[in-house]
């Protein structure tokens, strides 16, 4: 949820015009910090070392300035006549109460040394041991004692080291009181530099002062102990470059000669950065406090703007949304826009005229997809929309379909008889009766000239057959249809298919039905017929054979037509034992090969009455034996007849044996029992049923009743008992 919501944030057009304004605000402005700070750093750490740098200076004249008081207070008792006199003697009872005896603690020095022109040391302080001439080996002290500089009045001074240690001496050669005379020898005066020397240097200036030097070092007294402790990284540094001791401190250091200009070591000062510190600090502080107001600022600034931009542009992308809406007339308002009124007024008026555009396209779109969808004769949907429907159910989602495949059975006559005027009329009227058999809630298409598809959703395919059923017989029952087509049957063949077990594409499905159709139509038309496979083998070995025997079963009706219209029934005698015989053998389960030979058999049945003349077949009263004789002679003419129009023996047997009694007494061939032909047992009692429930010359038509009990009586004399009661009950039933 919390997610969900800092998500929705983050997508929020606001925060994201907030977050460009403070990126655009901070590049500039952290550029600018991050070059400030380098720069100021820079800058700060040049003004460190210079001053550092100054300071070892400084150090380092402080020490020299001590080599030039020592110089002179080795030159106050260098330049004495008295000296001159005594080192001349070698009185060095008289140096020593002079010199060593009190002159280092009044002077407050570590070293002295007073030696002749032969170098033979007359009074010393401090030295290894009295004899030491080590000191008078250096190069300058040796020419100031070898008189190099006679007549002159300055001496050299400065730092020396001796026996390990540092020392600031200042040297003076022994002449008269008035510089004048040879040099007869020199007066060095020294002082040790130690922790406490370095200690009051730092008294003076401020700063920790250290010497390194072969390998060892000597600090002011209160260095800190970090520089102690890193005395060998200090030591390796090189002179004149500044290193820095952690984030506090920071040292420089400068090159140490002594006094014969040799270099013996480097002088260093520490300085604390508290200055640079807290500046640097404090720089950081602004720093934040700069940035964190920029980024208040850029949001305060992109709020703004989502209040003046978004807020608007998302009132005015709700106005356009209702394009959408393809019920609503549109008319975008920009009611509570205010800030947008000023300019948009122009750009309003332009959407409003082309979503009036829109609405009027929609709606001539609406009326056009209407008619593309429709067949004009019967306002029911057309094959091309039934594509279209099936798919968008499939892909809503739907489970199960079936497709009811319809077609008129024999179409082509009723138009040939009655006209195709007529032929439209019944056409739209079957469209209705199919309409109203699917009860308005199913898909209904005139998929082609007379065939229509009802599209079924989530239903078994059980259930779409008894609906086919009742398409089927309404149609049958329909008098309208009975009006304009008179004598004419108007039937239907439906096949039924179903997906998706049947198949799973439109168009297969469509072609199975088509094939359940088409079956049911070579089964006698009028029957709706469920799509399975064995249809499609029977189909697949037959089909020559349907082909012809669709001619055969045309010519067998044409011929049972034409003996109707001779004979005495009124109506369609041949036909409807045809429909009876076919009736009784789909209860008995019969092949499909059985009813072929049924219907050939039962609508030829009575075509021998062709040779028999017609007074007496209209004969009112009995008749004579001689007429019954040829009468009966009709079998034989038509198992002559129908030898001619068929090949197979069993429809010629059925027509021949079709008056043969179960007790044998039958003509023409006296059979009994289960030597008839089954075909001809059953077109006998079909014959016999329809006979009495018929008007005859001499009788009215029996009823259904009478009839039934006529042939329960004969049952066993004349009728295959076994057949009579089933069909009996198959007719009840139908
Ligand atoms: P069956 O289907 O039983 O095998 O026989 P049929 O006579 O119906 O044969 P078929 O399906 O081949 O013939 C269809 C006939 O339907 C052809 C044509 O005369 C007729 N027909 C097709 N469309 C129309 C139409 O819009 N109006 C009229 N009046 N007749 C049409
Ligand atoms: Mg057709
Ligand atoms: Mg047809």
């Amino acid at each position: 949820m919390y997610k969900k919501n800092i998500k929705g944030l983050l997508n929020s057009l606001g925060v994201k015009v907030a977050t460009y304004m403070l990126l655009v605000a901070i590049a500039p402005l952290s550029t600018y910090l991050i070059l400030n700070s380098i720069v100021v750093c820079k800058y700060f750490l040049r003004i460190e070392k210079t001053s550092i740098m100054s300071n070892v200076q400084k150090a380092h004249k402080i020490i020299q300035s001590e080599g030039l008081s020592l110089e002179k207070i080795a030159k106050d008792n260098g330049i004495w006549s008295a000296v001159y006199q005594k080192i001349q003697e070698k009185d060095t009872e008289w140096f020593k109460s002079y010199y060593s005896a009190w002159s280092p603690e009044v002077f407050d020095l570590d070293l002295i040394v007073i030696a002749n022109k032969n170098r033979e040391i007359i009074d010393e302080y401090g030295l290894k041991s009295n004899n030491d001439t080590q000191l008078l080996d250096d190069k300058i002290i040796s020419k100031v004692l070898s008189g190099g500089y006679d007549g002159k009045k300055n001496y050299p001074s400065g730092i020396k080291m001796y026996n390990g240690n540092l020392y600031i001496i200042g040297t003076s050669p022994i002449l008269l009181s008035d510089y004048s005379g040879n040099s007869r020898g020199i007066v060095i005066f020294g002082k040790k530099i130690t922790p406490e020397f370095l200690q009051d240097i730092k008294d003076k200036f401020g700063y920790d002062i250290f010497f390194t030097y072969d390998n060892t070092y000597v600090s002011n007294m209160e260095v800190s102990k970090d520089i102690k402790d890193n005395f060998h990284l200090i030591s390796e540094s090189k002179s004149e470059e500044t290193i820095k001791l952690g984030e506090s401190k920071i040292i420089g250091s400068m090159d140490i000669k002594d006094i014969s200009n040799e270099k013996i070591g480097q002088l260093y000062i520490v300085e604390y950065r508290d200055i640079f510190l807290t500046t640097l600090n404090l720089m950081h502080k602004y720093i934040l406090v700069i940035f964190f107001f920029a980024c208040g600022l850029s949001l305060i600034l992109g709020l703004k703007l989502k209040n003046i931009i978004v807020n608007p542009m998302k009132e005015f992308e709700k106005q356009i949304a209702k394009i959408n809406d393809k019920n609503s007339s549109i008319n975008i308002k920009t009611n509570g826009v205010n800030e947008f009124n000023n300019f948009s007024n122009s750009l309003v008026k332009y959407l409003n005229q082309m979503t009036d555009i829109i609405c009027s396209y929609r709606k001539e779109n609406k009326t056009l997809r209407k008619i593309s969808n429709t067949d004009g004769l019967t306002s029911l949907y057309n094959h091309r929309y039934f594509y279209e429907c099936f798919n968008e159910k499939i892909s809503s989602g739907c489970r199960q379909i079936t497709v009811l495949f319809c077609d008129i059975d024999k179409f082509k006559l009723i138009n040939d008889i009655k006209g195709h005027i007529t032929g439209d009329i019944i056409l739209k009227e079957v469209a209705n009766i199919i309409n109203d058999s699917a009860k308005g809630n199913d898909l209904i298409f005139r998929y082609g000239g007379e065939e229509f598809v009802v599209l079924l959703d989530n239903i078994t395919c059980e259930k779409a057959w008894l609906i086919a059923e009742e398409i089927r017989i309404n149609i049958i029952k329909s008098k309208k249809i009975q009006k304009h087509a008179g004598d004419l049957p108007v039937t239907i063949s439906i096949g039924l298919a179903s997906y998706p077990n049947d198949s799973l594409d439109a168009k297969d499905l469509i072609e199975k039905a088509d094939k359940a159709m088409y079956f049911a139509k070579q089964n006698g038309r009028n029957q709706c017929c469920i799509y399975n496979q064995d249809i499609e083998n029977i189909l697949k070995e037959n089909s020559n054979e349907f082909a012809r025997e669709e001619i055969l079963v045309d010519s067998a009706f044409a011929l049972g037509a034409a003996i109707d219209a001779k004979d005495v029934y009124t109506g369609k005698h041949s036909e409807l034992v045809t429909r009876y015989s076919l009736l009784l053998a789909e209860k008995l389960k019969l092949s499909v090969q059985d009813k072929y030979i049924l219907r050939i058999g039962a609508l030829l049945h009575d075509c021998g009455k062709i040779g028999i003349p017609d007074d007496i077949i209209h004969k009112p009263s009995r008749l004579t034996d001689e007429e019954f004789k040829i009468i009966k002679n009709h079998t034989i003419l038509g198992n002559n007849i129908a030898k001619h129009i068929v090949k197979n023996p069993a429809i010629i047997a059925c027509v021949r044996n079709h008056h043969e009694r179960w007790d044998g007494k039958g003509y023409p061939d006296g059979l009994s029992g289960n030597d008839i032909p089954l075909h001809a047992r059953i077109v006998c009692i079909a014959d016999a049923y329809h006979a009495m429930i018929s008007n005859r010359p001499y009788r009215k038509p029996l009823s259904q009743d009478v009839a039934f009990e006529e042939l329960r009586i004969n049952k066993g004399t004349q009728f295959d008992p076994e057949l009579v009661d089933v069909f009996i009950k198959t007719v009840e039933e139908d």
